[in-house]
């Protein structure tokens, strides 16, 4: 491999627990490099996340040398090759060089090998498929460094191969197109994808979930969300995905209102939720994320865009801020993608509003009722709720002394004379 240039000093490659890794397995006088995406990242200055290792060493050897210089290794992946280390309380992905020898659908039988570009050649994209030795020097076999500033998010060799590979791939595509794409995507790409979209259905349920959280997180998917609906990709697994213009104009208000990003109110805003049915079971959501989306998409109370923050109290006390801020962005969304324009300064009002909420407690409770006379029984909640209705209708200024009152004034309405 040649080298493609050079990558300036960066503080994760120098960081003293990349550097502790870096010793561990050199120091047998093996050479490692930077692999996927975090020189992808790095070379267009953007954060650097996870950072993954390649090493010629098979995964025995690289845990030996972990494991000499006092570091951690875990085996996440031995029979892939990979090995975590941990070092510094962060994991480094360490893979062996591997080389495919035949492949049948995802059934890819793999061999280790020293040959870089061999292994550069079963990665993916050509922007993931660069190394970078810890001195900085790149190498890009496959001329992902010119497609990454150009915005080309294109296959290792011919698309259609790739993607018959691992159907994976082609989500894999719309995710890097989301993230890194400028322009129209590759058509040998899209072709592919089109053509074998219907093989998504064969994909384990955990990879599709995974692989489309990540596509929401992209700073702006709308776009390539707009792509995926006009070829039908997402048909065979995800049909309710058809809100491209809601879920960017999603993106449009988070970026605006300073929101971090949320994929599962992403999801939100990108689907039919009304429509979507076994949504939890057929992307394997947590319980918590589906009843989040339960929750949203038949709230118990009414969130608008255009609610001024004191009305927003009422929400928020009883459906709690998270539910209410993702109610309250998706709204505003709603209403941007119908073509009205938002008032910026009123709606960051009412996000204050939300972020500043504190849980309000009704300053009686059930033992008050009880005290009063009231028999054990569903009665005592009922009468609580209703109480707490009109606390909340008072902007919960009514102190303790004032809600007894209230509440003694209902008891005796109904048993007058009692
Ligand atoms: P991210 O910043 O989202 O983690 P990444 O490039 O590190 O991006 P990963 O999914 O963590 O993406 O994968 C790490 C690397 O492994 C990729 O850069 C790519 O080289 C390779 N890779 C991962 N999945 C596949 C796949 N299904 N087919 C081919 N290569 C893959
Ligand atoms: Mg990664």
């Amino acid at each position: 491999m040649q080298p493609a240039g050079t990558i300036p000093p960066q503080d994760w490659m120098t960081a003293p627990a990349t550097r502790a890794v870096l010793d561990a397995l050199t120091a047998d006088g093996q050479t490692v490099m930077f692999v996927g995406g975090c020189v992808r990242d790095a070379l267009i200055g953007r954060p650097v996340g996870d950072i993954d290792i390649a090493t010629p060493d098979p995964p025995e050897t690289v845990t030996a040398l972990l494991q000499r210089a006092g570091l951690k290794a875990v085996p996440t992946g031995i029979e892939h090759g990979t090995v975590t280390a941990v070092s510094g309380h962060r994991p480094f992905e360490i893979t062996t060089l591997r080389e495919d020898v035949e492949t049948y659908g995802r059934h890819a039988r793999v061999a280790f090998t020293d040959d870089w570009t061999a292994d550069a050649a079963r990665r993916d994209f050509t922007m993931n498929a660069m190394f970078c030795a810890p001195d900085g020097t790149v190498y890009d076999p496959f001329g992902g460094w010119d497609d990454l500033v150009a915005g080309r998010v294109r296959f290792v060799g011919k698309a259609e191969d790739r993607v018959q590979e691992d159907y994976l791939r082609l989500l894999r595509f719309f995710r890097f197109y989301a993230r890194y794409g400028r322009g129209a995507p590759d058509a040998d790409a899209l072709r592919a994808a089109e053509r074998h979209a219907s093989q998504l259905t064969t994909l384990a349920a955990e990879r599709i979930h995974h692989e489309l959280l990540k596509f929401l997180e992209a700073a702006n998917p709308g776009p390539a969300a707009r792509v995926i609906h006009d070829h039908g990709i997402l048909q065979p697994v995800l049909p309710e995905a058809r809100h491209a213009e809601r879920l960017r104009a999603l993106a449009a208000v988070e970026r605006e209102l300073g929101v971090i990003i949320d994929p599962l109110r992403r999801m939100a805003a990108w689907l039919d939720l009304r429509e979507a049915h076994r949504l939890g079971a057929r992307l394997r959501l947590s319980n918590k994320q589906d009843r989040h989306l339960r929750q949203l998409a038949a709230p118990a109370e009414t969130v608008r865009a255009d609610m001024a923050p004191r009305d927003l109290r009422r929400p928020l006390h009883r459906l709690g801020r998270d539910l209410v801020r993702d109610l309250y962005l998706l709204a505003a969304a709603e209403r941007s993608a119908a073509g009205e324009r938002l008032d910026a300064a009123a709606l960051a009002a009412g996000l204050r509003e939300i972020e500043a909420w504190q849980p309000k407690r009704l300053p009686v409770d059930g033992g008050d009722v009880k005290a009063l006379g009231v028999p054990p029984g569903p009665r005592i909640k009922q009468l609580l709720d209703a109480l707490d209705a009109w606390w909340v209708d008072r902007d919960f200024q009514p102190g303790r002394a004032a809600c007894l009152a209230e509440l003694r004034r209902r008891v005796a309405a109904e048993h007058p004379g009692g």
